[in-house]
């Protein structure tokens, strides 16, 4: 018996994962009932045993925004709300090539062009579809960083293709549990997703899939979403906490209905639930969390952020995201892009432009 907390059923879980067994449902719902100070010495120890003691970071263009057609409570980017963001149709490949640059001079390891809709397609709009081929390639044959894509529901067809044309990780977030995802989201279903990470993991994409907290769920729906995330095998796992949108479904709350310690505990058990996936924090963390807690998650389990302004709000700068990690005591990935840490912006990596560049977060889609 490993006796790292003193928690017996920390210990006892964190012996578990490094013997190689999964945990299940009624673990992680043992473990959220622990101690924070436990729970996050215990996830700390998975993640320095498992990890390489870097955090990963991600960038997102917002290439098609608003106007989209479903409902998602959540979602600034829904026709269904009034919440009178700007809305374009497919960026030029060229500013999406720009806004990849910005992000890799910022230091993304992986870069993802995102689309707020149902799906991209390519039978549908063959016109759009060439575009969004052509700025994959461009990111992809000019910058060192890996090219992912989030452009909602796939066929095998388009999956394939996006594989071929080397997506690396295909994000499609299942937002909540099973249970609790149709009180957020009424036109589509919770299987729906998963058939779409299951289509883009058949062709060959790594997974790329996570929550939003902080939208009414139970403690036992946020265990319920891991180890849903279990059973279709995800590479990476954001975590948005919920930044209310007025106008959205969500609107009316305040903030994210969950504390800072459920926040950190919850990444935690994530850490425990998925050892080998980057459980990444993302949209909605700034105005969650204060500027003195943002490294908590990550001595708590998580080992990725996404960096740089989200879709439709600013974040905090690329350079304040790195003092973060080091505060933790962890550092940049640098297995991609073996990027410049003194070239890396400090007034978020849009600020120079106009491109929105972002992460998928808990105030503009999830996909
Ligand atoms: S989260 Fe995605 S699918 Fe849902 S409304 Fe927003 S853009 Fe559309």
């Amino acid at each position: 018996m490993v006796h790292e907390t003193g928690n017996r059923t920390v210990d006892d879980a964190v012996e578990r994962v490094l013997d190689g067994e999964r945990l299940d449902r009624t673990d992680g719902l043992a473990l959220l009932a622990q101690p924070i100070e436990a729970l996050a010495a215990g996830a700390d120890l998975v993640r320095a045993t498992l990890g390489d003691g870097t955090v990963d970071a991600c960038s997102i263009v917002n290439a098609k925004a608003g106007s989209c057609a479903e409902d998602c409570g959540f979602c600034a980017q829904s026709v269904h709300f009034d919440t009178g963001i700007d809305t374009y149709s497919f960026l030029d490949p060229e500013e999406i090539l720009a806004a990849a640059k910005r992000a890799e001079r910022d230091g993304a390891q992986r870069f993802g062009i995102v689309v707020a809709e149902k799906g991209v397609s390519k039978e549908r709009r063959p016109d759009e579809w060439a575009e969004v081929l052509r700025a994959i390639r461009l990111v992809r044959d000019e910058t060192s960083v890996e090219v992912d894509a989030s452009l909602g529901i796939l066929t095998e067809e388009e999956a394939r293709i996006l594989a071929e044309e080397g997506i690396d990780h295909y994000n499609h977030n299942i937002e909540t549990s099973p249970r609790y995802f149709p009180e957020i989201v009424g036109t589509h279903s919770f299987e729906d997703r998963v058939a779409t990470l299951e289509i883009a993991k058949d062709a060959g994409m790594d997974l790329c899939a996570g929550v939003i907290l902080g939208m009414g769920e139970t403690p036992t729906d946020r265990v319920e979403a891991a180890i849903a995330l279990q059973d279709i095998g995800v590479a990476s796992l954001p975590v948005n906490i919920l930044n209310p949108v007025a106008g959205t479904a969500l609107g009316d709350q305040e903030s994210a209905d969950i504390t800072t310690g459920d926040i950190i505990k919850t990444i935690a058990v994530y850490r425990l639930l998925h050892p080998h996936a980057r459980v990444r924090l993302t949209g909605g963390r700034e105005v969650n969390l204060s500027a003195d807690e943002q490294h908590l998650p990550f001595e708590a389990g998580a080992d990725g952020i996404l960096t740089g302004d989200y879709l439709t709000t600013e974040g905090q700068s690329p350079s304040d995201d790195i003092e973060i990690m080091e505060r933790a005591g962890l550092r940049p990935n640098t297995t991609v892009n073996d990027f410049d840490p003194e070239a890396v912006g400090t007034g978020g990596s849009s600020s120079t432009d106009t491109t929105a560049v972002g992460s998928a977060t808990s105030n503009a889609r999830n996909d």
